[in-house]
């Protein structure tokens, strides 16, 4: 079967054709399509929610950089950094806007919380432990 549509929130490929106009900022609007009217108020409500919470996702994604560039004095800072990152991700689980359009919301959202639950349980436990070896060695 060829199916015409992935749905921009399930993600599932669909013949259904029920309009979504996903608009990422003024400037920036994309056409897409939803399998159901429940995947488009959920999709719709979501990059709604993505419009008003980018600023503090990208002021925490900077805080976290910084601590990660200041990982060049103290590892300890690099894990900080993953810590703030990890949860960043999994309480605001937004990627580029081009991600959702290509793999829909659902799979992108469990996709980003994945990534953010590994920064916390492995990369930031790692470089606390490489901090305390530094240390050590010292
Ligand atoms: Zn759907």
């Amino acid at each position: 079967m060829n199916w015409h549509w992935q749905c921009a929130y399930c993600g599932i490929w669909t013949d259904n054709e029920i309009p979504l106009l996903i608009e990422f900022n003024k400037k920036h609007r994309k056409q897409a399509f939803c399998c159901s009217d429940e995947c488009k108020e959920k999709a719709r409500f979501f990059y709604g929610r993505i419009k008003r919470m980018t600023p503090l996702f990208l002021v925490l994604v900077a805080i976290s950089g910084l601590f990660i560039i200041a990982g060049i004095l103290y590892t300890i800072f690099i894990s900080a950094g993953c810590l703030i990152m990890g949860v960043t991700a999994l309480v605001l689980p937004y990627a580029t806007s081009e991600q959702f359009a290509e793999y829909g919301v659902k799979k992108t959202v469990k996709l980003v919380r994945i990534i953010g639950a590994l920064s916390i349980t492995i990369l930031c436990p790692l470089f606390i432990i490489l901090h305390i070896m530094q240390i050590s060695i010292l």
